[in-house]
């Protein structure tokens, strides 16, 4: 068995016509190995398995025909070109050729036979094809035709079509004689209703011509389900891998603290929620073992999931460890510093500060203080995961907003929490709610918590979306609403991805505003603006100094103002649904009903009218969520790059999103009890370097 799969898993250039040169082409698609170009699926079929008469061609049709060559000429019209019309006893159709040879020329003699393939479409003359792929056929010869229908790759630079093809059919043929081992139990195949690995994998390479290419192309045929479900149970047990070697791996086990943190909790001005509760005691209750926690909250914005972190650094801190809170933006860990040190007035414990913009001294004093162990909680942005921080001794890691850090940077920070083999706790908590289905797929590694239930007295957000040429008529409504002694955002339209142009569209919408409402006091903020600047006007806004607040999407992570209560947003059409979801959850914090107002450019367009208004019916970030997923898909939704998801070769989160449940169970089952072949479908589908989250 094991023999057998080696002529698969051995390298391209024990194929015939694979030089170093071309195997080195292939490597840049991630094919290395013979098994590789079998797992790369053809992006569409030709269907060259019979011959169309001429007389039933239609624009449009793409098809193989064969005929006799009636004339060849050469004409000037406009370009020059050849044109050989070919007839076939049903019909004509005329061969237009751009690029020709004098030899190509020649070729179409009067009477010769030829056979084509190529789009049929209505030229001035009646039905042509242009450029087509011919071949001159012998006197008697039939038009080749194939068995299968042909599968069109997707070419690199370098490689051709037909070259691929020919490559793959070795490939086939190697898998004919040494199939490659079926790593799924019997009866799990059984019960899918799925085809072996091997039969899936023909088939798609070359389907049968009756087959259902309709299926094929939505990707919900059998053969690529079951590949499908094979790559994402690779994936999901690597992760599964991560979270199972850290309950071998050993934690400080945190037992104290339970009389600070009732006393903290008494201390704070309001009771928490039943669901914070639940949340701080699944947390307690991780932080008191001797392994590493590894939590995801998932909360609705405005859940507050804060608080819970507050806790949970009560803990650590009462028995005598450090913590450490990072924030993906400054304004965010800003926040944060301000209302820990709140509540944590009449504590006795120190909080330190690190940011990347901080003054060189008094990041050196935060250094010491950190390296000393005199810092008890430590907060900041990325720069806490930087070379030459050194804590004293971090046994708990809170990342806020985690979808904007990578897998990798949460490995940094954890790396500087290892002491000898102990690992520090982890907690991570994201405002962006994501399907199960794919949180299942995505955070694999993570055990959640779920915050889902809103602060008592929070009203519904009522969102309306306009177009914008009726400006005027929200400027008329923010200088109602702020006369009347309520505060407003006006978030700015995202320009690109340039932060100057983001920042002077600010700067211009802040002038115009200023002009428009003489009467109001008037902020601005933008990612450009050195903090300690930035942090005067969120004070001032926070304070009530200002009455409405022209920012960019800066204030999109975590801002708390619950005066605030309304938010108009331009340009919304070209922001993603959880995006805006976010931004809206800056209002509606306090008791006042609050507003937003979606300003849209015309024309709209079906999808973006459908996507504005799913935000208007819907308070509810899980359900926006799971929208945004099916609109824009899961890249978009974790932010792909950032979070490291694996890129999929086959499968595709949210199409096989329902396989999900039963990938976890059999994995589950594999893992118990077949750790064997577990190992050796995650060598198949991530290579042996490809653990997640090593890479
Ligand atoms: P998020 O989950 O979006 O991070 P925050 O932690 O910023 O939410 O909390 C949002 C707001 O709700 C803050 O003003 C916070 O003080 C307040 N808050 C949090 N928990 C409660 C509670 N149990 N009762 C009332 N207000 C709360
Ligand atoms: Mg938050």
């Amino acid at each position: 068995m094991q023999q057998h799969d080696n002529k698969l898993r051995a390298p391209l250039t024990t194929l015939k016509g694979v030089g170093p040169a071309l195997a080195g082409k292939l490597e840049r698609l991630d094919v290395c190995r013979v098994e590789d170009l079998l797992f790369m699926l053809p992006l569409r079929y030709e269907d060259r398995t019979r011959v169309t008469l001429l007389g039933t061609t239609r624009p449009g049709q793409r098809c193989l025909v064969s005929g006799e060559v009636l004339l060849a000429e050469t004409v000037y019209r406009g370009r020059r070109s050849l044109l050989v019309r070919i007839a076939d006893g049903s019909g004509q159709i005329t061969l237009r050729f751009f690029y020709f040879s004098r030899q190509q020329q020649q070729q179409f003699q009067q009477g010769t036979q030829v056979s084509c393939y190529g789009d049929v479409r209505a030229g001035a003359g009646g039905l042509e094809m242009i450029h087509p792929e011919y071949r001159i056929l012998k006197p008697g010869q039939e038009a080749a035709t194939s068995d299968a229908l042909t599968p069109v790759y997707s070419v690199t630079e370098g490689v051709q079509q037909g070259r691929l093809r020919s490559l793959v059919g070795q490939a086939l043929e190697i898998m004919r004689s040494s199939t490659p081992s079926e790593l799924l139990p019997d009866d799990v195949l059984a019960d899918l209703q799925m085809p072996t690995l091997a039969a899936a994998l023909l088939y798609l390479h070359r389907p049968p011509p009756e087959a259902d290419l309709i299926s094929i192309e939505e990707g919900r045929h059998p053969c690529q389900l079951r590949l499908s479900f094979e790559e994402l149970l690779a994936h999901y047990m690597s992760l599964r891998n991560l979270r199972l070697l850290a309950r071998r791996e050993a934690a400080v086990a945190m037992n104290g603290g339970t009389e600070e943190l009732q006393t903290f909790i008494r201390s704070l001005p309001y009771q928490l929620t039943a669901a914070q509760n639940r949340v701080c005691t699944e947390i307690a209750a991780d932080l008191s073992q001797a392994h590493p926690m590894m939590r995801l909250i998932q909360g609705d914005v405005g859940s507050g999931k804060t608080v819970v972190a507050a806790v949970a650094c009560i803990k650590a801190i009462a028995c005598g460890k450090q913590a450490a809170l990072m924030a993906p933006t400054e304004l965010l860990a800003e926040q944060h510093w301000h209302n820990f040190k709140q509540w944590f007035h009449d504590f006795d414990l120190q909080l330190a500060w690190l940011s990347g913009s901080q003054r060189t001294k008094d990041r050196r004093e935060s250094l010491a203080a950190i390296a000393k162990g005199t810092a008890d909680l430590v907060i900041g942005t990325h720069a806490l995961f930087q070379d030459g921080v050194k804590f004293h001794d971090l046994a708990l890691i809170i990342i806020d907003e985690q979808h904007r850090f990578g897998v990798q940077q949460r490995m940094a920070l954890r790396d500087k929490g290892m002491r000898s083999n102990f690992h520090p706790h982890q907690l991570v908590m994201t405002a962006t709610p994501i399907p199960r289905t794919l949180a299942m797929a995505a955070y694999a590694d993570l055990d959640t918590s779920i915050i889902d239930e809103l602060p008592p007295g929070r009203q519904p957000v009522r969102t309306v979306a306009l177009p914008d040429k009726r400006r005027p008529e929200v400027v008329a409504r923010v200088r109602e609403a702020c006369a009347g002694g309520q505060q407003a955002y006006w978030v700015c339209p995202l320009i690109e991805e340039s932060e100057v142009l983001n920042y002077e569209a600010a700067e211009a919408r802040h002038e115009l505003l200023v002009q428009a409402l003489p009467e109001l006091r008037i902020g601005l903020v933008h990612g450009r603006m050195k903090s300690p600047a930035r942090d005067k006007v969120m004070r001032a806004f926070k304070d009530g100094k200002i009455d409405l607040l022209v920012a960019t999407t800066v204030i999109e992570v975590g801002v708390d103002v619950p005066a605030a209560s309304l938010m108009i947003i331009e340009n919304a059409e070209r922001m993603g649904l959880s995006q805006l979801h976010q931004l809206r959850g800056r209002v509606g914090r306090g008791q006042a009903q609050s507003h937003c107002v979606l300003l849209y450019r015309q024309p709209l367009g079906q999808l973006a009218r459908s996507r504005l208004a799913v935000l208007r019916d819907s308070n509810d970030g899980f359900l926006v969520a799971q929208r945004d997923l099916e609109l824009r898909g899961p890249g978009e939704l974790l932010g792909t790059r950032q979070t490291g998801l694996p890129q999929y070769r086959i499968a595709n989160l949210v199409r096989d999103a329902e396989l999900m449940p039963k990938v976890q169970r059999v994995a589950e089952r594999l893992q118990h009890s077949d750790e064997r072949n577990a190992a050796l479908i995650m060598q198949r589908w991530l290579g042996d370097a490809g653990r997640f989250g090593k890479v």
